[in-house]
Protein backbone atom coordinates (compact mmCIF):
# COMPACT_ATOMS: atom_id res chain seq x y z
CA UNK A 1 0.00 0.00 0.00
CA UNK A 2 1.21 3.92 -0.10
CA UNK A 3 3.58 4.50 2.76
CA UNK A 4 2.60 7.97 4.80
CA UNK A 5 5.82 9.84 6.71
CA UNK A 6 4.32 11.69 10.19
CA UNK A 7 6.23 14.11 11.53
CA UNK A 8 6.14 17.12 14.14
CA UNK A 9 8.15 19.88 13.72
CA UNK A 10 9.03 23.49 15.62
CA UNK A 11 7.21 23.81 18.74
CA UNK A 12 5.97 21.03 20.44
CA UNK A 13 2.58 20.89 21.71
CA UNK A 14 -0.13 19.32 24.08
CA UNK A 15 -2.23 17.13 21.59
CA UNK A 16 0.56 16.19 19.14
CA UNK A 17 0.68 12.67 20.10
CA UNK A 18 -3.02 12.14 19.74
CA UNK A 19 -2.78 13.38 16.09
CA UNK A 20 0.18 10.99 15.63
CA UNK A 21 -1.55 7.92 16.88
CA UNK A 22 -4.37 9.10 14.27
CA UNK A 23 -2.00 9.10 11.49
CA UNK A 24 -0.13 5.87 12.26
CA UNK A 25 -3.59 3.96 12.67
CA UNK A 26 -6.02 5.77 10.14
CA UNK A 27 -3.59 4.67 8.37
CA UNK A 28 -2.86 0.51 9.15
CA UNK A 29 -6.94 1.32 8.78
CA UNK A 30 -7.15 2.35 5.48
CA UNK A 31 -4.03 0.15 3.97
CA UNK A 32 -1.43 2.00 3.88
CA UNK A 33 1.97 1.67 5.89
CA UNK A 34 2.69 5.01 8.28
CA UNK A 35 6.68 5.74 9.40
CA UNK A 36 7.15 7.99 11.97
CA UNK A 37 10.20 11.01 11.39
CA UNK A 38 11.70 11.38 14.35
CA UNK A 39 12.97 14.81 15.74
CA UNK A 40 11.28 16.93 12.84
CA UNK A 41 12.72 16.89 9.75
CA UNK A 42 16.32 16.37 10.99
CA UNK A 43 14.78 12.42 10.94
CA UNK A 44 14.19 12.68 7.36
CA UNK A 45 17.71 14.05 6.48
CA UNK A 46 19.42 12.03 8.59
CA UNK A 47 17.80 8.67 7.56
CA UNK A 48 18.51 5.28 9.20
CA UNK A 49 16.61 5.24 12.65
CA UNK A 50 15.56 8.57 11.71
CA UNK A 51 12.89 7.07 9.95
CA UNK A 52 10.56 4.06 11.10
CA UNK A 53 7.88 2.19 10.34
CA UNK A 54 5.35 2.24 12.84
CA UNK A 55 2.68 -0.51 13.94
CA UNK A 56 -0.65 0.29 15.79
CA UNK A 57 0.90 -0.73 19.10
CA UNK A 58 3.82 1.56 18.35
CA UNK A 59 1.56 4.34 19.05
CA UNK A 60 -0.47 2.83 22.18
CA UNK A 61 -0.48 4.27 25.68
CA UNK A 62 0.60 7.94 24.10
CA UNK A 63 -2.69 9.95 23.81
CA UNK A 64 -2.49 11.32 27.28
CA UNK A 65 0.95 12.20 27.21
CA UNK A 66 2.49 15.85 26.59
CA UNK A 67 4.71 16.90 23.88
CA UNK A 68 5.45 14.26 21.45
CA UNK A 69 7.03 11.05 21.35
CA UNK A 70 8.36 11.16 17.85
CA UNK A 71 10.17 14.61 19.16
CA UNK A 72 10.38 17.74 17.44
CA UNK A 73 13.39 19.91 16.68
CA UNK A 74 14.48 22.98 14.54
CA UNK A 75 16.24 21.78 11.75
CA UNK A 76 18.71 23.88 9.77
CA UNK A 77 19.53 21.46 7.20
CA UNK A 78 15.83 21.60 6.18
CA UNK A 79 16.20 25.01 5.07
CA UNK A 80 18.76 24.63 2.55
CA UNK A 81 18.10 22.45 -0.65
CA UNK A 82 20.96 19.96 -0.23
CA UNK A 83 18.84 19.40 3.31
CA UNK A 84 16.09 18.51 1.21
CA UNK A 85 17.30 16.57 -1.52
CA UNK A 86 18.84 14.07 1.25
CA UNK A 87 16.03 14.09 3.04
CA UNK A 88 14.05 13.31 -0.11
CA UNK A 89 16.31 10.55 -1.37
CA UNK A 90 16.07 9.29 2.24
CA UNK A 91 12.06 9.27 2.28
CA UNK A 92 12.16 7.68 -1.74
CA UNK A 93 14.39 4.78 -0.13
CA UNK A 94 11.91 3.38 1.88
CA UNK A 95 8.94 4.55 -0.69
CA UNK A 96 7.21 7.50 1.13
CA UNK A 97 6.03 9.58 -1.09
CA UNK A 98 3.50 11.10 1.38
CA UNK A 99 3.77 13.33 4.56
CA UNK A 100 1.71 14.43 6.94
CA UNK A 101 3.56 17.42 9.11
CA UNK A 102 2.04 18.30 12.36
CA UNK A 103 3.73 22.09 13.28
CA UNK A 104 3.84 25.82 12.74
CA UNK A 105 4.11 28.06 10.08
CA UNK A 106 7.42 27.68 9.44
CA UNK A 107 7.18 23.88 9.39
CA UNK A 108 4.41 23.73 7.05
CA UNK A 109 5.83 26.67 4.28
CA UNK A 110 9.13 24.34 4.85
CA UNK A 111 6.67 20.89 3.65
CA UNK A 112 5.24 23.19 0.98
CA UNK A 113 8.54 23.98 -0.33
CA UNK A 114 9.59 20.13 -0.34
CA UNK A 115 6.10 19.28 -2.08
CA UNK A 116 6.93 21.75 -4.91
CA UNK A 117 10.98 21.03 -5.78
CA UNK A 118 10.17 17.22 -5.44
CA UNK A 119 10.14 16.91 -9.01
CA UNK A 120 13.55 18.94 -9.16
CA UNK A 121 15.34 17.23 -6.68
CA UNK A 122 14.30 13.70 -7.93
CA UNK A 123 15.71 14.80 -11.24
CA UNK A 124 19.10 15.82 -9.17
CA UNK A 125 18.75 12.85 -7.53
CA UNK A 126 18.82 10.80 -10.26
CA UNK A 127 21.49 12.60 -12.48
CA UNK A 128 23.92 11.65 -9.21
CA UNK A 129 23.38 8.47 -9.94
CA UNK A 130 21.81 8.36 -6.18
CA UNK A 131 18.02 7.16 -7.26
CA UNK A 132 17.35 5.09 -10.30
CA UNK A 133 14.95 5.89 -13.22
CA UNK A 134 12.31 3.97 -11.83
CA UNK A 135 12.11 5.58 -8.71
CA UNK A 136 11.79 8.46 -10.00
CA UNK A 137 8.66 7.51 -12.22
CA UNK A 138 7.69 5.66 -9.78
CA UNK A 139 7.28 8.84 -7.18
CA UNK A 140 6.42 12.13 -9.45
CA UNK A 141 4.83 13.98 -6.69
CA UNK A 142 5.05 14.64 -3.12
CA UNK A 143 1.29 14.32 -1.18
CA UNK A 144 1.43 16.55 1.47
CA UNK A 145 -1.27 17.70 4.45
CA UNK A 146 -0.58 19.73 7.44
CA UNK A 147 -2.05 19.78 10.96
CA UNK A 148 -1.40 23.26 12.69
CA UNK A 149 0.06 22.43 16.16
CA UNK A 150 0.60 25.71 18.10
CA UNK A 151 -0.18 26.84 21.38
CA UNK A 152 -0.73 30.35 20.47
CA UNK A 153 -3.85 29.82 17.68
CA UNK A 154 -2.05 32.12 15.54
CA UNK A 155 -3.14 30.03 11.85
CA UNK A 156 -6.19 32.73 10.00
CA UNK A 157 -8.80 30.13 8.62
CA UNK A 158 -8.45 27.96 11.73
CA UNK A 159 -10.71 27.85 14.97
CA UNK A 160 -8.42 26.29 16.61
CA UNK A 161 -4.79 24.12 16.49
CA UNK A 162 -3.69 21.57 18.54
CA UNK A 163 -2.62 22.50 21.94
CA UNK A 164 -4.57 25.68 22.45
CA UNK A 165 -6.97 24.20 24.78
CA UNK A 166 -4.74 22.69 26.83
CA UNK A 167 -2.63 25.63 27.23
CA UNK A 168 -5.83 27.68 28.05
CA UNK A 169 -6.26 25.23 30.84
CA UNK A 170 -3.12 25.55 32.12
CA UNK A 171 -3.21 29.23 32.15
CA UNK A 172 -6.54 29.34 34.22
CA UNK A 173 -5.17 26.55 36.87
CA UNK A 174 -2.43 29.51 37.26
CA UNK A 175 -4.61 32.03 37.21
CA UNK A 176 -7.03 30.31 40.19
CA UNK A 177 -3.85 29.14 42.08
CA UNK A 178 -2.64 33.26 41.68
CA UNK A 179 -5.60 34.75 42.41
CA UNK A 180 -6.25 33.06 46.39
CA UNK A 181 -3.20 34.48 47.27
CA UNK A 182 -3.58 37.53 45.19
CA UNK A 183 -6.77 37.66 47.17
CA UNK A 184 -4.88 37.25 51.11
CA UNK A 185 -2.99 40.21 50.00
CA UNK A 186 -5.24 42.12 48.27
CA UNK A 187 -2.41 42.31 45.43
CA UNK A 188 -2.30 43.01 42.05
CA UNK A 189 -0.56 40.04 39.44
CA UNK A 190 0.69 40.69 36.57
CA UNK A 191 0.62 37.63 34.37
CA UNK A 192 2.50 37.00 31.16
CA UNK A 193 1.21 34.42 28.59
CA UNK A 194 2.29 33.28 25.55
CA UNK A 195 0.78 34.96 21.83
CA UNK A 196 3.41 36.37 20.16
CA UNK A 197 0.96 37.62 17.30
CA UNK A 198 -2.03 36.35 18.44
CA UNK A 199 -4.26 36.87 21.05
CA UNK A 200 -6.34 34.18 21.97
CA UNK A 201 -4.93 33.08 24.59
CA UNK A 202 -4.92 35.99 26.31
CA UNK A 203 -7.97 36.76 25.79
CA UNK A 204 -10.09 33.42 25.97
CA UNK A 205 -8.03 33.19 30.00
CA UNK A 206 -9.11 36.84 30.72
CA UNK A 207 -12.51 36.27 30.40
CA UNK A 208 -12.16 32.32 31.76
CA UNK A 209 -9.97 33.49 34.28
CA UNK A 210 -12.37 36.87 35.01
CA UNK A 211 -8.91 39.07 35.13
CA UNK A 212 -9.36 43.24 35.60
CA UNK A 213 -7.65 43.94 32.26
CA UNK A 214 -5.50 42.55 29.46
CA UNK A 215 -3.13 43.63 26.16
CA UNK A 216 -2.95 41.99 23.49
CA UNK A 217 -0.97 42.36 19.75
CA UNK A 218 -3.68 43.04 17.46
CA UNK A 219 -5.45 45.67 19.54
CA UNK A 220 -3.19 47.83 21.52
CA UNK A 221 -4.93 50.32 24.02
CA UNK A 222 -5.65 53.95 23.28
CA UNK A 223 -3.05 56.85 24.48
CA UNK A 224 -3.50 56.85 28.31
CA UNK A 225 -4.14 53.35 28.89
CA UNK A 226 -2.22 53.89 31.87
CA UNK A 227 -4.26 56.02 33.37
CA UNK A 228 -7.25 54.27 32.99
CA UNK A 229 -5.91 51.11 34.16
CA UNK A 230 -4.58 52.48 37.48
CA UNK A 231 -8.44 54.05 37.84
CA UNK A 232 -9.94 51.23 36.75
CA UNK A 233 -7.83 48.95 39.30
CA UNK A 234 -8.39 51.61 42.11
CA UNK A 235 -12.04 51.46 41.54
CA UNK A 236 -11.97 47.31 41.84
CA UNK A 237 -10.42 47.46 45.23
CA UNK A 238 -12.59 49.86 46.22
CA UNK A 239 -15.68 48.20 45.70
CA UNK A 240 -14.36 45.43 47.60
CA UNK A 241 -12.43 43.18 44.85
CA UNK A 242 -9.30 41.84 46.49
CA UNK A 243 -7.28 40.08 43.98
CA UNK A 244 -6.42 42.22 40.70
CA UNK A 245 -5.25 40.38 37.74
CA UNK A 246 -3.82 42.14 34.84
CA UNK A 247 -3.48 39.68 31.90
CA UNK A 248 -0.61 40.59 29.07
CA UNK A 249 0.40 38.70 25.89
CA UNK A 250 3.97 38.23 25.27
CA UNK A 251 3.70 40.47 22.36
CA UNK A 252 1.85 43.14 23.29
CA UNK A 253 2.79 46.84 22.26
CA UNK A 254 1.10 50.12 23.02
CA UNK A 255 -0.17 52.27 20.23
CA UNK A 256 3.34 53.36 19.47
CA UNK A 257 4.76 50.20 18.62
CA UNK A 258 6.34 50.17 21.79
CA UNK A 259 6.42 46.55 24.04
CA UNK A 260 3.77 46.38 27.02
CA UNK A 261 5.74 44.53 28.95
CA UNK A 262 5.37 42.64 32.82
CA UNK A 263 7.85 45.32 34.15
CA UNK A 264 6.35 48.80 31.94
CA UNK A 265 2.98 47.51 33.81
CA UNK A 266 4.40 46.76 37.31
CA UNK A 267 6.28 50.88 37.20
CA UNK A 268 2.66 52.30 35.84
CA UNK A 269 1.29 50.19 38.71
CA UNK A 270 4.09 51.69 41.00
CA UNK A 271 3.62 54.46 40.04
CA UNK A 272 -0.40 55.43 39.79
CA UNK A 273 -1.37 53.33 42.65
CA UNK A 274 1.88 52.94 45.20
CA UNK A 275 1.67 49.57 44.66
CA UNK A 276 4.04 46.79 44.68
CA UNK A 277 2.51 44.69 41.94
CA UNK A 278 3.43 41.15 41.60
CA UNK A 279 5.13 39.34 38.02
CA UNK A 280 4.56 36.37 37.00
CA UNK A 281 5.31 35.08 33.67
CA UNK A 282 4.09 31.30 32.71
CA UNK A 283 6.40 30.73 29.65
CA UNK A 284 6.70 26.97 29.48
CA UNK A 285 4.45 25.63 32.04
CA UNK A 286 1.60 26.62 29.00
CA UNK A 287 3.36 23.95 27.23
CA UNK A 288 3.01 21.19 29.40
CA UNK A 289 1.23 18.75 31.27
CA UNK A 290 -1.33 16.37 29.96
CA UNK A 291 -3.85 17.29 26.66
CA UNK A 292 -7.09 18.47 27.10
CA UNK A 293 -9.95 16.17 26.42
CA UNK A 294 -10.43 18.54 23.21
CA UNK A 295 -6.85 18.48 22.25
CA UNK A 296 -7.14 14.55 22.16
CA UNK A 297 -10.69 14.02 20.38
CA UNK A 298 -9.84 16.80 17.90
CA UNK A 299 -6.54 15.83 17.39
CA UNK A 300 -7.40 12.22 16.89
CA UNK A 301 -10.51 13.46 13.92
CA UNK A 302 -7.85 15.84 12.15
CA UNK A 303 -5.11 12.98 12.35
CA UNK A 304 -7.62 10.85 10.45
CA UNK A 305 -8.88 13.62 8.11
CA UNK A 306 -5.01 14.43 7.40
CA UNK A 307 -4.22 10.58 6.19
CA UNK A 308 -7.62 10.69 4.03
CA UNK A 309 -6.60 13.65 2.46
CA UNK A 310 -3.08 12.34 1.45
CA UNK A 311 -4.04 9.31 0.51
CA UNK A 312 -6.81 10.62 -1.89
CA UNK A 313 -4.15 13.50 -2.95
CA UNK A 314 -3.54 13.79 -6.95
CA UNK A 315 -0.65 15.36 -8.58
CA UNK A 316 -2.44 18.26 -9.17
CA UNK A 317 -4.34 18.56 -5.81
CA UNK A 318 -3.05 21.50 -4.10
CA UNK A 319 -1.70 21.38 -0.24
CA UNK A 320 -4.28 21.04 2.44
CA UNK A 321 -4.36 21.75 6.08
CA UNK A 322 -6.82 20.38 8.09
CA UNK A 323 -8.15 22.69 10.16
CA UNK A 324 -11.45 23.29 11.89
CA UNK A 325 -14.10 25.68 10.95
CA UNK A 326 -17.25 26.34 13.12
CA UNK A 327 -16.44 22.61 15.16
CA UNK A 328 -16.77 20.72 11.93
CA UNK A 329 -13.23 19.85 10.15
CA UNK A 330 -12.27 21.72 7.50
CA UNK A 331 -9.54 21.59 4.18
CA UNK A 332 -7.94 24.64 3.99
CA UNK A 333 -5.53 25.68 1.11
CA UNK A 334 -2.05 25.77 2.40
CA UNK A 335 -0.44 28.30 0.77
CA UNK A 336 -3.33 30.70 1.31
CA UNK A 337 -3.88 29.87 4.82
CA UNK A 338 0.21 30.89 5.73
CA UNK A 339 0.02 33.84 3.46
CA UNK A 340 -3.06 35.77 5.28
CA UNK A 341 -1.15 34.44 8.94
CA UNK A 342 1.59 36.16 7.82
CA UNK A 343 -0.26 39.07 6.92
CA UNK A 344 -1.61 39.41 10.26
CA UNK A 345 1.93 39.90 11.70
CA UNK A 346 2.81 42.07 9.35
CA UNK A 347 -0.29 44.52 10.07
CA UNK A 348 0.53 44.13 13.40
CA UNK A 349 4.02 45.43 12.87
CA UNK A 350 2.89 48.54 10.43
CA UNK A 351 0.41 49.46 13.13
CA UNK A 352 -2.49 49.02 10.75
CA UNK A 353 -4.60 46.87 13.27
CA UNK A 354 -8.22 47.16 12.33
CA UNK A 355 -6.86 45.37 9.44
CA UNK A 356 -4.80 42.92 11.86
CA UNK A 357 -8.33 42.20 13.37
CA UNK A 358 -10.23 42.13 10.43
CA UNK A 359 -7.93 39.28 9.18
CA UNK A 360 -7.74 37.57 12.12
CA UNK A 361 -11.76 37.76 12.94
CA UNK A 362 -13.28 35.01 10.69
CA UNK A 363 -10.76 32.35 12.58
CA UNK A 364 -12.09 34.04 15.73
CA UNK A 365 -15.79 32.84 14.81
CA UNK A 366 -17.06 36.74 14.69
P1 LIG B 1 6.50 27.46 16.07
O1 LIG B 1 5.42 28.41 15.64
O2 LIG B 1 6.11 26.62 17.22
O3 LIG B 1 7.83 28.10 16.21
P2 LIG B 1 7.15 26.59 13.40
O4 LIG B 1 6.81 25.39 12.64
O5 LIG B 1 6.67 27.90 12.85
O6 LIG B 1 6.61 26.38 14.87
P3 LIG B 1 9.93 27.10 12.79
O7 LIG B 1 11.09 27.14 13.71
O8 LIG B 1 9.60 28.30 11.99
O9 LIG B 1 8.71 26.63 13.70
O10 LIG B 1 10.11 25.90 11.75
C1 LIG B 1 10.41 24.59 12.19
C2 LIG B 1 11.30 23.91 11.17
O11 LIG B 1 10.63 23.82 9.91
C3 LIG B 1 12.60 24.61 10.88
O12 LIG B 1 13.58 24.34 11.81
C4 LIG B 1 12.94 24.03 9.51
O13 LIG B 1 13.45 22.72 9.62
C5 LIG B 1 11.57 23.97 8.85
N1 LIG B 1 11.31 25.21 8.10
C6 LIG B 1 10.74 26.35 8.55
N2 LIG B 1 10.68 27.29 7.59
C7 LIG B 1 11.22 26.73 6.50
C8 LIG B 1 11.45 27.19 5.15
N3 LIG B 1 11.11 28.41 4.74
N4 LIG B 1 12.04 26.32 4.30
C9 LIG B 1 12.38 25.08 4.68
N5 LIG B 1 12.19 24.61 5.92
C10 LIG B 1 11.62 25.40 6.82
Amino acid sequence: GPRIGVLTSGGDAQGMNAAVRAVVRGAIHLGARPFAIYEGYQGAVDGGPGIREMTWDDVGNIMHRGGTIIGTARCAAFREREGRRTAAKNLLERGIDRLVVIGGDGSLTGTDLFRREWPDLLRELHERGEISAETMAAHPTLMVAGIVGSIDNDLVGTDMTIGTDSALHRIIEALDAISSTAASHQRTFIVEVMGRHCGYLPLSAAIAGGADAVFVPEDPPRDGWEERLCDKLAAARAAGRRDSIVLVAEGALDRQGERIDVDRLHDVIERGLGEDARITILGHVQRGGTPSAYDRWMSTLLGIAAVQDVLAATADSPAHIIGVRRNRLARLPLVQSIENTRAVAGYIKEGEYDKAIEARGESFGK
